[in-house]
């Protein structure tokens, strides 16, 4: 098998997504695309585990600070402060207890362009602007002005790694490497293979 084939992506089906019994809906469409699911599991994570999912990108409170910062700025209300990474802490700790308040479904997908066909399907972080036919666009309906009012974080159903370095580095914090399966499935022929020429007798 080729590497590209191998390429790796973390999704979470975060409790909000459980909560609302999308668990089945949100798995047909990963799995619909020819992506390859290798692990799967239901947990309720503790907050360290959290904490230390989002701090595996180094940039991640720069880069969700300003997010938020932006955000404030749109929508005309005062933030909090001033400084990304005061609101990055703010985020983080709503994310620490959004996570950790019942059973999420983590899951591992493995195929090509695994990190942004699942990003694509998946949709931007804000519902409110994530767009028709993603599932965050789809099947809920929360806002960066509204949580941020509630001092919550987004729900938004779903996390799924960002690039390839980030899911190498969450798949080793939530699965053990024995977990991730390694077998074929009969579709990757249909997908991958060069020439089809195995289809006629
Ligand atoms: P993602 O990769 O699309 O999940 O987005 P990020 O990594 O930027 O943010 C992680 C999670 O934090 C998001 O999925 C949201 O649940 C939450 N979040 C991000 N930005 C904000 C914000 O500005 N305000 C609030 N309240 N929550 C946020």
């Amino acid at each position: 098998m080729v590497d590209i084939q191998k390429e790796k992506t973390l999704i979470i089906i975060k409790p909000d997504g459980v909560q609302r019994t999308l668990i089945g809906e949100i798995i047909k469409r990963y799995e619909k695309t020819g992506l390859k699911l290798i692990a799967m599991k239901m947990v309720i994570p503790t907050g360290e585990l959290v904490d230390k999912h989002y701090n595996v990108d180094p940039e991640w409170p720069q880069k969700v600070g300003t997010k938020a910062l932006a955000s404030y700025e749109r929508t005309g209300k005062t933030p909090p402060s001033t400084d990304p990474l005061v609101l990055a802490s703010n985020v983080l700790n709503g994310l620490i207890s959004y996570l950790s308040s019942g059973p999420v479904v983590v899951m591992v997908w493995q195929g090509m362009h695994a990190v942004g066909i699942v990003r694509k399907i998946t949709g931007s972080t804000e519902p409110l602007s994530s767009d028709v036919g993603t599932i965050r666009g789809d099947f809920t309906i929360d806002s960066y002005e509204v949580a941020d009012i509630a001092n919550r974080s987004v729900r938004n159903l779903i996390h799924a790694s960002s690039s390839t370095e980030e899911s190498e580095k969450e798949i080793a914090l939530w699965f053990r490497s024995e977990e991730l399966m390694n077998y074929r499935l009969f579709n990757e022929t249909v997908l991958y293979d060069t020439n089809l020429d195995c289809l006629l007798d």
